[in-house]
């Protein structure tokens, strides 16, 4: 991270995990003047001084149209993406509007979208939280998933049967653990998968 000055408009965050990741800032856009339909240009990112990533983009009359090339590892083929983002609007409290981006894939409306696969997307659906609250989050689950199995009288290992209901609770109870375990457990592998196929792109 660094090496671009005070031009270095990713650190406009607070969250170091995700600054450090290729993001589009719909409020560094602003501040540039570049959010009027017709604008185009281009966004660099650079770490230790070295190029890291660069887009082009257009601003259409309602969103961003993006456009680069990547691909998902150094040996593959190079790939044109044109992903367009939509814009959204609020009323600001000093007149006019605020303006925001809708991530292509949750259509939430966000500051910020990030490239970590093919497509910018926001943090949510790419879980680029802080990176140790992300691990934190997944670590937590598994040990209450497991800290459940064993007091079920079961082994923790996640790969093993749900453990039976004990002798004496009520199947209530039992359900209950059951349902809590089976939603925790499923986070826990669907945030693991996000992190394994969170494959490098690369940028140019
Ligand atoms: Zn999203």
């Amino acid at each position: 991270m660094g090496g671009m000055g005070s031009g270095n408009w990713m650190r406009w965050g607070s969250k170091s995990t995700v600054d450090s990741q290729h993001a589009v800032d719909v409020r560094y856009l602003k501040k540039q003047g570049s959010l009027e339909a017709g604008k185009s240009g281009s966004l660099t990112w650079s770490r230790q001084g070295k190029q890291t990533g660069a887009i082009s983009y257009q601003v259409k009359e309602n969103g961003i149209m993006l456009i680069y090339n990547m691909r998902e590892n150094s040996s593959a083929e190079w790939e044109t993406v044109e992903q367009f983002v939509s814009f959204d609007y609020t009323p600001c409290n000093y007149g006019g509007k605020r303006t925001w981006l809708l991530c292509t894939h949750c259509n939430r409306r966000v500051t910020c979208i990030y490239v970590t696969g093919k497509y910018f997307l926001c943090r949510h659906c790419y879980g680029l939280n802080h990176q140790s609250q992300h691990e934190g989050y997944c670590d937590r689950l598994l040990s209450k998933a497991q800290s459940r199995r064993t007091k079920l009288g079961g082994s923790p290992s996640l790969g093993d049967l749900f453990p039976e209901k004990p002798k004496g609770m009520h199947w209530k109870t039992y359900h209950k653990l059951q349902d809590q375990a089976m939603s925790d457990e499923e986070a826990c592998f669907q945030k693991i998968d996000e992190y394994l196929n969170r494959f490098s792109s690369r940028l140019s």
